[in-house]
């Protein structure tokens, strides 16, 4: 399905409507002020593209994960924060609901080109739950439904589908769309080489992405403490390295399957815990008591050939370390530049993963040296494992 997105149509679809945008302004605020604010500037071209052809704007968010309405968990600091960002003629006023008499009187109040924030949709346990009666409510202060959210588009909850059903006119914002665009293009038919970086932890969650991507791939380069556990697989000692046994006889299953395009480390950096400071280089098998926390040189310099070479498609998941230490972070660090450098030299990557955005921008390297920055890490990877995305085919680009 070839997604809609707000350009596909002229400019007076758009002006005098109300228009209702899920956006994921889930971010960290502390004291009253928004730290990171990555997903606010992301959703910047969605909401003054419409502002500007004269589009109320009403936006909608969740923040955490409050059990009810919770003044911890409240929105209005974001939408201080978003009216010093967006065009200063844009008038940013907050709602203290997202359904109800509330919104119904802001609304009623709003001019061409005013933009909307509601309060936190999880103070309401129905946006969860999907709940018609929620829905009914939460769709009936607009004329259009736009989804910019695609981090939250693998779930059925009010705002990224029962609501959005209820619409005749349903659009993709400008990120869901570049997202979807780019993850669909690495899941059918990737630029050749195609090469993906793996690390982190959670081999769980990468399983199904990984079962899409490894027949398609040309190299699948693996760090992190996932590599501990395709090393042991292949009866490499790990030592005490972080091992995911559940998932044993996955990994083992791939390395027989698609062992010549699987890359290891073949060196490390090791010690007794993560707090240890006498870290020691190993080479091969890593002894009992030790655990590898990150690649060591000689894989950094096989790893940073292959990442910077590419001239195709890379996608990278996972931190090559636990880089949040300054000693096991050289890996992480140097992946992250090898990406910025393929990016320069004309390939398409592509970076998911919280910790793994957070351990690029530590690396020195920011989002305009990425062809595309997948917030929606978990969504991402249910994506490419090809599950269904509630929140994406309720689209019908009307
Ligand atoms: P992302 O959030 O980008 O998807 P993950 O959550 O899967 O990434 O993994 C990130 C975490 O993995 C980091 O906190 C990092 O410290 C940890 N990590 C990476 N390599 C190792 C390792 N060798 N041993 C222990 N933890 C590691
Ligand atoms: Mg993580």
């Amino acid at each position: 399905m070839a997604l809609k997105t707000l350009s596909d149509f002229e400019d007076g679809k758009f002006d005098g409507k109300r228009v209702l945008v899920r956006v994921d302004f889930n971010v960290s605020v502390s004291n009253g002020h928004v730290g990171e604010d990555y997903r606010i500037r992301m959703s910047i071209p969605t909401v003054e593209y419409l502002a500007k052809r004269g589009a109320k704007v009403i936006l909608a968010s969740h923040l955490g994960r409050p059990d009810g309405p919770d003044s911890d968990y409240t929105l209005a600091p974001v939408a201080k924060h978003l009216a010093g960002i967006v065009d200063r003629l844009m008038a940013v006023r907050f709602a203290g609901d997202c359904v109800g008499p509330a919104v119904e009187t802001e609304v009623s109040k709003m001019n061409r080109g005013d933009i909307l924030l509601l309060e936190n949709l999880r103070f309401h346990k129905e946006e969860e739950a999907n709940d018609s009666e929620f829905c009914k409510q939460l769709a009936s202060v607009a004329d259009i439904y736009v989804n910019d959210a695609f981090s939250t588009s693998h779930r059925r909850h009010a705002s990224t589908y029962g609501a959005a059903r209820l619409f005749d006119t349903r659009l993709a914002g400008f990120n869901l769309r570049k997202e979807v665009e780019y993850l669909s293009m690495m899941r059918e038919s990737p630029p050749k080489p195609f090469k993906v970086v793996v690390g982190g932890v959670k081999i769980k969650d990468k399983i199904g992405a990984l079962e899409h991507l490894l027949p398609k791939a040309d190299k699948v380069i693996i760090g992190g403490a996932a590599a501990y556990t395709f090393l042991k697989a292949k009866g490499v000692k790990t030592g005490k390295s972080l091992i995911d046994h559940e998932h044993l006889p996955w990994v083992t299953k791939a390395l027989d399957a698609y062992g010549d395009k699987i890359m290891l480390p073949t060196d490390h950096v090791a010690a007794v815990s993560p707090a240890d400071t006498s870290i020691s280089m190993v080479k091969g098998d890593i002894q009992d008591g030790m655990a590898g926390f990150d690649i060591g040189s000689e894989t950094i310099e096989r790893y940073s050939a292959e990442v910077a070479g590419t001239s195709g498609m890379i996608f990278w998941n996972g931190p090559m370390g636990m880089f949040e230490v300054r000693a096991f972070a050289n890996g992480t660090v140097n992946i992250a530049k090898s990406m910025a450098l393929a990016y320069w030299r004309g390939a398409r990557t592509l970076v998911g993963g919280g910790d793994t955005l957070e351990a690029m921008k530590k690396s020195g390297v920011n989002e305009s040296e990425v062809s595309h920055v997948s917030t929606g890490g978990g969504a991402s990877l249910r994506y490419l494992a090809g599950d269904d995305m509630p929140g994406v085919s309720v689209l019908n680009g009307n």
